[in-house]
């Protein structure tokens, strides 16, 4: 018998391991068959003014999603702030717009949403004009790790949810690099969809990207933050939000990059 114990116990984590992704999409399911909260319904109303003019099943998907979104991952409240469900749901509506009309594992490597006030100040190291490295205090709005959290400033998460085409959204910056991450180190390229080319992203991406950088070093106007200049993975963040925003304006000035995160988000925000 003590010798069949480690078989028992092996097949009893195989089990497990196999049985576990089944489970997962039936809480799922269970989760998306419930009715959608009418209060939550009212903060969306009032809080992402352009989801009504979201197509309806567009609407109902993303509904869906901000259920399960909300029943997976933690909301962690920072410097006194109170999770409520206005904090959940605005950040989740954001959140999940990047999730329409695929398969999706919900953000898998991400469980804690850390929501601070406003913005909150982390200590970088940087470096001066003579190489003496320093160290400074800095004010962020958001910021994606790698290893399981993003922290979110919610007066920003507010703001990008009821300006929707100022071009700036936290929320989805954050979540365009989860979604980044998930084909390992943040680069600028997430795991890319069917009929997607690797090739051809790399090739328009990397020509946008040294765009933007002529075009920050000269000061000259972009539709796209600077910010964006300063490393692929960030050119990615900030497309997105671009995307999402200013999607016209995008699709007439940069067709090619356009059509590729069309392509990618399997939305076109242009009809919103
Ligand atoms: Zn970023």
């Amino acid at each position: 018998m003590i010798i069949l114990l480690p078989l028992f116990i092996g097949l009893a984590i195989i089990g497990y391991l196999i049985s576990k992704p089944y489970y997962r999409e039936y809480k799922r399911a269970k989760v998306k068959n419930l009715p959608f909260n009418h209060a939550w319904q009212q903060i969306i109303a009032q809080r992402m003014p352009y989801f009504k003019q979201m197509p309806i099943s567009l609407q109902q998907q993303l509904q869906k999603h901000i259920q399960v979104f909300i029943a997976e991952k933690e909301f962690v409240g920072c410097n006194g702030i109170n999770i409520t469900d206005e904090i959940k749901v605005t950040i989740a509506a954001q959140a999940c717009l990047l999730l329409l009309n695929r398969k999706t594992n919900y953000y898998p490597q991400l469980n804690t949403i850390l929501v601070y006030p406003s913005a909150f100040v982390k200590k970088q190291i940087a470096q001066s004009a003579d190489g003496i490295q320093y160290t400074r205090q800095v004010a962020l709005s958001g910021e994606s790790w790698g290893f399981g959290k993003i922290v979110l400033s919610w007066q920003d998460s507010l703001h990008g949810a009821e300006l929707p085409h100022d071009g700036h959204n936290v929320v989805i910056h954050e979540f365009a690099h989860q979604l980044d991450q998930e084909s390992g180190q943040a680069n600028g390229a997430p795991i890319l969809g069917k009929g997607q080319n690797y090739q051809r992203w790399s090739e328009i991406f990397s020509t946008q990207f040294s765009l933007l950088r002529i075009q920050a070093a000269a000061g000259k106007p972009s539709i796209f933050d600077y910010y964006g200049a300063t490393e692929p993975a960030e050119f990615f963040a900030v497309v997105s939000e671009v995307f999402f925003e200013k999607s016209v304006q995008f699709s007439h000035e940069h067709p090619a990059l356009y059509q590729q995160l069309k392509d990618y988000y399997r939305v076109d925000p242009r009809h919103w």
